[in-house]
C-alpha cells in the first residue's frame, strides 16, 4: 500500500529530515516538526498527510484516495496512544465512563471521568503547510475533538480548570464553522463581543468558566442557525471534514493571490499536519508566542531573545493582532509562579540556538506553553525586508558560517527594490511633529490616504492609481489584495507578528502597526488621534516604517541611497558575476540613475523617444507632413541639432562607456495627433497646408496592424533622409564630445526589426557614407560598431547571414515575444491574466522570457551567429531581464543584458546568482 503518512519524525524513504526530499514530502511545517523532534526539541506528537495526497484528492473530484481513511484512522489512535490519551468517540466514552453521558448528570459523568484510569481526551490541531511557506494564507483548524461528551470528560480531568476547556471549546466551535462550515467569524465575533459587555469584560482571557458557558451555548445555538444543522458532534467526521477544509484551503483566493504574487507554481498542494494540541490557554502559566533567532527587520542579533509572546492565549491570539503581546525578553526577568518564566526563557535560548545552527539561518519560530512546560510548534527559515536580508547575509559570511556564495544565493534579488523605496526627507521630520507612534513593523516611508476596506483600496488603486494607506484595526489574510495596493498599512492592534506585520514586510511594504493611541472606527470611517482630533477617509497621512512614526499630511520624501550593506551585496555580485549590466537610457536623468546603481553602458537609447518631448515633437510632425523635400530638409535639420544635442548628454554621462543607440523604431502615426484639432490646426497655419490635406496625411498613415506594419528599419527603406539625419547627428555628438573631454565615446548604432542580410547591409553602408560625410567635414573620427536587433523570427533563422556583416545583436524580447507568439505586446493585458489564473501559462512571457519558445530561438541565433564569428557579441534589451530570465540568458551565453535604470542593481545580483548556479551546476 502506498505511505501517505508520515508519524512523528519519520521522513520518505529515510532521507534526513532537513533534506528537499523530505521537504517536498512533509511541506515547510511537516518537515520543521520532523527535524525538532529528531534534534529532540519538546514537539508535541503528530503525523503528517503528505502534500502529493492534496492533489491525489482534488483529481479525484475532491474524495479521498484508496486506504487514507484506513491510514489516517490508524495513526489518529497511534498519536492518541503515545499521547496518553484517547481519541474517544461516542461509543468509546460511553464504554470507558460506563454509561452514555445523556443519562447521568453533569456531575456523576465529571466523576467517573475524574477517574485516573480513564484515559484523557486527545484534541488536535489540524494545520496547512505548503512545500513553500504561504504564511497565513491558508488554512488551520484548533482544538478539533471537542464535542458535548468531551468538553465533560476535560472538564472531569480538570476540576479548578474547567475555564480552559470552555475557553477551548469556544475557540473550536467558532473555527471549525467558519472554515469548514462556511459561518462567517464575524457573527461569532459579535457574539462574544455582546456577551463580553454583558459581563464587563474587555478581554476574552478575562471571561470566567461561568461566562464561558454561556458563549459556548450561545456559539453552538448561532452555528446551528447559520448551517441548518446541528453543530458536528463525531469526532471523526470533525476530522475528516477539517482535513479537506484544509485540502480546499489550497485553493482559496488569498493562497491563489499570494502565490501568483510569489510566483509560486499552483499544482504543488499542500500538506497536512495533525499534531496534538497544547494549550497555551491552560492557565497563567501557560502561552503562546513566536520568536526570530535575529530580528528580521533590520538583521540585527540582539543579547536578549527577539519576539512577543502572550500568557494564558493559543497562538492565534499572537498572530491575529487583537491582543497587543508583550516582548518574550520580559520573561528573562519575570519573577511571577515561583519563577517559571525565567526557566522557559532559558529553554527558549537553548532552542533558538539549536534551531539556527540547524537552518543555518534565520529562524521565525513558534510554541506554546503548557502549564510551565514549553512545546514548540513550528521553525522556518524566517521572511525577512530586503536590509535584514543584506545584513544577514554579511553577518553569517563574517561569522564564518556562510561563503560568500551561498549568502549571495539567499538574497531575493527583486527584493532589493525595497532598497529604492523613498525616505523621509530628514530636514521635513525636524518640522513635522508625529500624531501618534506605533510599533516599527516594516521600513520605509509611505505617504497615502487614508481607506479602511481592503476591496476598495484594490479598486482605487485600479482605478485612480491612488496611493493608499490601508487603515485598519487589524488586518487578516483575507486582506492581502488591498495590502498588494496599498503604499502602506497601519494598525491600531497587533504586534511585529501580527499577520499585517508579516505579510506587509514579506511584500516590501510600509507597516505601521499596533498604534494603541488611535481609535479606528472602520464602520463610522475615522480616525480618532490621541489629542482628540479626527481624521476621515481619504485624508492624506504619512508614516514611518522604521520609526513606527505617524504624521498628518504629506511628508516630503528623498530618494533612498545605496546604503553600506547594499554596496558589499554589490560589491561581491560583480566580483562574480560575468554578464554585463547595461540600462536601457534615453536621457541623462536616466543614465545618473543608471550610473549611480551600477551600469555599465547604455544597451539601448530608444532614438524617437527623444522626439516625444514636447518641444521637439513638432518638428517631427512638420518633417513626417512635409508637402516637398525643402521642407523637409528644413525639419530634417531641427530634428538633427535636437538628436545631436541629446547624443551628447549621453555620450558625456556615459564617460566612454558603450551607447547603443538605435534608428527610429516606431510607426510614424504615434507621432501625429490624433483627434486634436487644435494641432492640427497649428501645423497648418505654420506650414501652409490645409486643415483637410493634413488630415488626409493623417488618415494614409494609419494602419491595421501598425507594429507588424510600417515601422523599424522599414521606415529607413522608404525614408532614408530620417536613418541618415540620425546616423550623421550620432557621429557629430561623438567627436563633440571626444573633443570635449578627451574621451572617445563608445559609439554602437541598432537597426531596428530587421529580417533580412541584404536589408541589413543598406543600413550598413548607408552608416559607412554617413560617416565618410561626417569625419570629412569635421576632420576627426571616431571608432563605432554596427548591431541589428533580433525582433522578428526570421532574424533569428538567418542569424548566421546577418551575424557575418555586422558586430553585434540585441535580443528585442518585446518584440520578438510577440511576434514568435502572435500575440500583440499591447492587448495581450484582455487574455494573459487569465491564462495566468488557468495555469496555461507558467508566467507572463512579456514579464518573465518563455524560455521553451521565445528562448530556442535566442539560443538558436546565438549558435548560428557565433557558428560564424566564435566571440560574437550579443546582448538582450527587452524587458524581460527579472532572475529567472537572466539565469537563463546567462546559462545561453550571452555577453550583457540591459535593463532599465531602477533595475540595474538588481539585475547585477542576479547575474551573479546565475553564475553560481551555473558553477554548481557543472
Ligand atoms: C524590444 O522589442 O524588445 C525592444 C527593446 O524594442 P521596443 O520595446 O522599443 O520595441
Ligand atoms: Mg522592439
Amino acid at each position: 500500500m502506498q505511505k501517505r503518512i508520515y508519524f512523528c519524525g519519520e521522513t520518505p524513504n529515510n532521507a534526513a529530515a532537513d533534506s528537499k526530499e523530505a521537504k517536498n514530502c512533509l511541506g515547510g511545517k511537516g518537515q520543521s516538526l520532523a527535524i525538532m523532534t529528531n534534534i529532540g526539541l519538546p514537539v508535541p506528537g503528530f503525523y503528517t498527510i503528505q502534500c502529493n495526497v492534496c492533489n491525489e484528492y482534488f483529481q479525484a473530484g475532491n474524495v479521498w484516495p484508496a486506504g487514507l481513511k484506513e491510514e489516517n484512522s490508524m495513526s489518529v489512535h497511534k498519536l492518541a496512544e503515545k499521547m496518553g490519551k484517547r481519541f474517544y468517540n461516542h461509543e468509546q466514552l460511553k464504554q470507558v465512563i460506563g454509561a452514555d453521558y445523556q443519562t447521568i448528570s453533569v456531575e456523576e459523568f465529571k466523576k467517573r471521568a475524574a477517574d485516573p484510569k480513564v484515559p484523557t481526551a486527545l484534541l488536535l490541531s489540524v494545520r496547512s503547510g505548503a512545500v513553500q511557506s504561504l504564511p497565513g494564507m491558508m488554512d488551520t483548524v484548533l482544538n478539533l475533538g471537542l464535542n458535548e461528551y468531551t468538553v465533560r470528560l476535560l472538564a472531569g480531568k480538570n476540576p479548578d480548570n474547567e475555564r480552559y476547556v470552555l475557553d477551548s471549546y469556544r475557540r473550536f466551535i467558532m473555527m471549525f464553522s467558519d472554515i469548514v462550515i462556511g459561518v462567517d467569524s464575524k457573527v461569532f465575533d459579535l457574539k462574544l463581543h455582546e456577551i463580553k459587555q454583558k459581563f464587563g469584560r474587555v478581554q476574552d482571557f478575562e471571561l470566567t468558566a461561568d461566562e464561558l458557558r454561556e458563549v459556548v451555548a450561545a456559539f453552538l445555538k448561532l452555528a446551528e442557525e447559520k448551517a441548518g444543522k446541528p453543530f458536528p458532534q463525531d469526532i471523526d467526521e470533525q476530522l475528516y471534514l477539517a482535513i479537506n477544509a484544509v485540502f480546499a484551503s489550497w485553493n482559496n483566493p488569498r493562497a491563489f493571490t499570494y502565490r501568483n504574487m510569489n510566483k509560486i507554481p499552483h499544482d504543488g498542494g499542500t500538506a497536512v499536519n495533525i499534531c496534538a494540541m497544547v494549550f497555551g490557554n491552560m492557565n497563567n502559566i501557560s502561552g503562546s508566542g513566536v520568536g526570530f533567532t535575529r530580528c528580521p527587520k533590520t538583521g540585527v542579533t540582539f543579547d536578549y531573545l527577539y519576539g512577543e509572546f502572550l500568557k494564558n492565549a493559543q497562538g492565534e491570539d499572537v498572530v491575529a493582532g487583537t491582543r497587543t503581546p508583550i516582548n518574550i525578553f520580559t520573561m528573562r526577568e519575570d519573577p511571577s509562579d515561583n519563577g517559571i518564566w525565567k526557566r522557559i526563557y532559558s529553554e527558549l535560548a537553548a532552542v533558538y540556538k539549536k534551531l539556527e545552527e540547524q537552518y543555518n539561518d534565520l529562524v521565525d519560530l513558534e510554541f506554546t506553553v503548557e502549564d510551565g512546560k514549553l512545546y514548540m510548534l513550528q521553525a522556518r527559515s524566517g521572511k525577512r525586508t530586503a536590509f535584514a536580508m543584506a545584513k544577514l547575509a554579511i553577518d553569517f559570511v563574517k561569522e564564518g558560517k556562510w561563503t560568500k556564495e551561498h549568502a549571495l544565493l539567499q538574497i531575493e534579488p527583486n527584493k532589493l527594490n525595497e532598497f529604492l523605496f523613498p525616505r523621509f526627507d530628514p530636514a521635513e521630520l525636524k518640522k513635522a511633529k508625529p500624531v501618534t507612534k506605533g510599533l516599527s513593523a516594516s521600513p520605509g516611508a509611505a505617504v497615502g490616504q487614508i481607506v479602511f476596506n481592503p476591496d476598495k483600496a484594490t479598486k482605487l488603486k485600479a482605478e485612480n492609481n491612488m496611493k493608499i494607506i490601508l487603515t485598519r484595526e487589524e488586518t487578516s489574510p483575507e486582506d492581502i489584495q488591498g495590502m498588494a495596493a496599498a503604499v502602506g498599512i497601519l494598525t491600531s492592534c497587533g504586534g511585529q507578528t501580527s499577520h499585517a506585520a508579516v505579510v506587509a514586510r514579506q511584500m516590501g511594504k510600509t507597516c505601521v502597526c499596533g498604534c494603541s493611541e488611535i481609535h479606528i472606527d472602520e464602520h463610522k470611517g475615522t480616525v480618532k488621534l490621541p489629542n482628540g482630533e479626527i481624521l476621515h477617509e481619504l485624508d492624506w497621512i504619512s508614516i514611518d516604517g522604521t520609526t513606527g512614526n505617524v504624521y498628518k499630511g504629506q511628508v516630503a520624501q528623498i530618494d533612498a541611497e545605496i546604503t553600506p550593506e547594499l554596496q558589499v551585496i554589490l560589491d561581491w555580485s560583480d566580483e562574480i558575476r560575468t554578464l554585463k549590466v547595461r540600462t536601457n537610457s534615453d536621457t541623462k536623468k536616466d543614465c545618473a540613475i543608471a550610473l549611480k546603481y551600477g551600469c555599465e553602458g547604455i544597451g539601448l537609447t530608444r532614438s524617437e523617444h527623444q522626439f516625444f518631448e514636447k518641444s521637439k515633437i513638432k518638428a517631427m510632425r512638420k518633417m513626417i507632413l512635409a508637402k516637398d523635400d525643402a521642407m523637409r530638409a528644413k525639419a530634417l535639420i531641427d530634428l538633427k541639432n535636437y538628436q545631436k544635442s541629446d547624443f551628447v548628454d549621453l555620450f558625456t554621462a556615459m564617460d566612454g562607456r558603450p551607447v547603443n543607440i538605435r534608428l527610429l523604431d516606431p510607426p510614424l502615426h504615434e507621432f501625429l495627433p490624433s483627434g486634436q484639432p487644435e494641432l492640427i490646426a497649428e501645423l497648418s497655419k505654420e506650414m501652409n497646408i490645409s486643415v483637410q490635406e493634413i488630415q488626409e496625411q493623417i488618415d494614409s498613415l494609419h494602419e491595421q496592424n501598425p507594429m507588424i506594419g510600417f515601422r523599424g528599419c522599414r521606415l529607413g527603406v522608404v525614408y532614408p533622409e530620417i536613418n541618415e539625419m540620425q546616423i550623421k547627428a550620432i557621429f557629430e555628438a561623438a567627436i563633440e564630445v571626444k573633443k570635449a573631454t578627451g574621451k572617445v565615446p563608445g559609439v554602437e548604432i541598432m537597426f531596428p526589426f530587421i529580417i533580412a542580410e541584404k536589408e541589413l547591409k543598406y543600413f550598413i553602408d548607408m552608416t559607412t557614407r554617413c560617416k565618410e560625410i561626417v569625419f570629412a567635414e569635421l576632420k576627426d573620427e571616431v571608432p563605432y560598431t554596427c548591431g541589428s536587433m533580433v525582433e522578428i523570427p526570421r532574424a533569428a533563422i538567418v542569424a548566421d547571414k546577418l551575424a557575418a556583416i555586422c558586430d553585434y545583436f540585441s535580443f528585442g524580447t518585446n518584440d520578438l515575444t510577440q511576434t514568435t507568439l502572435g500575440c500583440s505586446r499591447d492587448d495581450s493585458g484582455r487574455f494573459m491574466p487569465v491564462y495566468l489564473n488557468k495555469g496555461l501559462l507558467k508566467a507572463d512571457p512579456f514579464v518573465s522570457l518563455d524560455q521553451e519558445g521565445v528562448g530556442e530561438l535566442v539560443k538558436m541565433t546565438i549558435q548560428k551567429a557565433r557558428s560564424v564569428k566564435p566571440n560574437f557579441k550579443v546582448g538582450i534589451c527587452g524587458e524581460q531581464t527579472d532572475p529567472v530570465s537572466i539565469e537563463f540568458l546567462h546559462n545561453v551565453g550571452l555577453n550583457y543584458i540591459s535593463c532599465s535604470p531602477f533595475r540595474v542593481m538588481v539585475a547585477r545580483v542576479s547575474c551573479a546568482i546565475a553564475a553560481i548556479k551555473a558553477k554548481m551546476a557543472k
